[in-house]
């Protein structure tokens, strides 16, 4: 295990990257990654531009298209039909934010499951669950490439999961369950209705917090010497830069006391881009 504390995404997408433009090059490979949005959200195009930008550094493509918010469902799903029968398409994203007329369940299910390089899709959630080869959704992907570039152990471990969603907290809790490595660990999921949280958290080893509330686990909360992955990306004004980003994990207040952490910036967020982007050199290949 590294002996620094501070779990940080640099060194794991140095290396993630590198492998990719490898394989990429090697393979002679064109990835190409469609990202769908819908409007003109400000963060949702700053993200994309960014991961344009990652992709082109290292050979992937990254195309944008915008679609007008009043799109119809009918419309959307034609569109993606396009997407899926395109061979020089690997990866087909539908970014959010979503206007309310668009049923997303049924436009996930459209996304052909070897194009669904999110994971979302209930063919890739149940291979998850079954541990069948499968595009692994990229947050809970990010964590797992976290403790195992770190070397850090989750057989037989206590892990507790803050949050269920379908997108991080259940997918996260199915693939630690896995009979394989990372994995073999015994698994507390909590949620909004969990009771006596601070006592099912102090119990974990592992503790993952995923909950979209900023600076919610204080030092009472955790165990000694616990590794604490901070999945929360929470957006508070700032006087100074108008706005900085906030983990679900106060981390100055834990630090002294956790074996391990990931910082927010600079954690779990950058690693989950990287495992995006090897979802669809994975699809490529296919
Ligand atoms: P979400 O869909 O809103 O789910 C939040 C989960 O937290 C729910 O299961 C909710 O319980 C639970 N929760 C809320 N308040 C709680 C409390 N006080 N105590 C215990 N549980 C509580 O959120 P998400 O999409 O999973 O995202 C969670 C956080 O991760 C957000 O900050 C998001 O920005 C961040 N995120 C980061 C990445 C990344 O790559 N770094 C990717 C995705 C999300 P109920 O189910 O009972 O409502």
């Amino acid at each position: 295990m590294s002996s620094e504390k501070k779990l940080r995404a640099k060194p794991i997408i140095k290396q993630v990257y590198a492998n990719l433009q490898h394989t990429i090059e090697k393979k002679q490979l064109k990835p190409c990654l469609v990202i769908i949005i819908l409007g003109n959200d400000p963060a949702a195009v700053y993200y994309m531009n960014n991961l344009r930008k990652k992709g082109a550094k290292i050979g992937i493509e990254v195309k944008i298209e915008k679609l007008d918010t009043s799109i119809s469902q009918e419309a959307l799903i034609s569109k993606i039909d396009q997407f899926n029968s395109n061979s020089e398409i690997h990866g087909i994203m539908l970014q959010k934010p979503l206007p309310k007329h668009i049923d997303e369940v049924e436009i996930v299910m459209k996304i052909a499951p070897d194009k669904d390089v999110d994971g979302f899709h209930p063919l890739n959630m149940g291979k998850l669950v079954l541990n069948q080869d499968s595009l692994l959704p990229s947050t809970p992907a990010a964590v797992l490439k976290i403790l195992d570039f770190y070397n850090i152990k989750t057989e037989g471990k206590n892990v507790v999961i803050l949050g269920r969603s379908a997108i991080v907290g259940k997918p996260l809790a199915n693939l630690l369950l896995r009979k394989d490595s990372p994995g073999n660990a015994t698994v507390t999921v909590c949620h909004s209705r969990t009771q006596h949280l601070a006592n099912i958290t102090s119990q974990a080893d592992i503790l993952v917090a995923a909950i979209g509330k900023a600076n919610f686990v204080k030092k009472e909360m955790i165990k000694q010497e616990a590794i604490i992955i901070d999945v929360g990306v929470n957006q508070i004004e700032d006087a100074e830069t108008g706005y900085k980003y906030l983990g679900d994990v106060d981390y100055n207040d834990c630090f002294e006391k956790a074996a391990k952490i990931t910082p927010v910036p600079g954690g779990v967020g950058s690693v989950t881009t990287s495992m995006l982007l090897s979802n669809v050199v994975k699809a490529a290949l296919k």
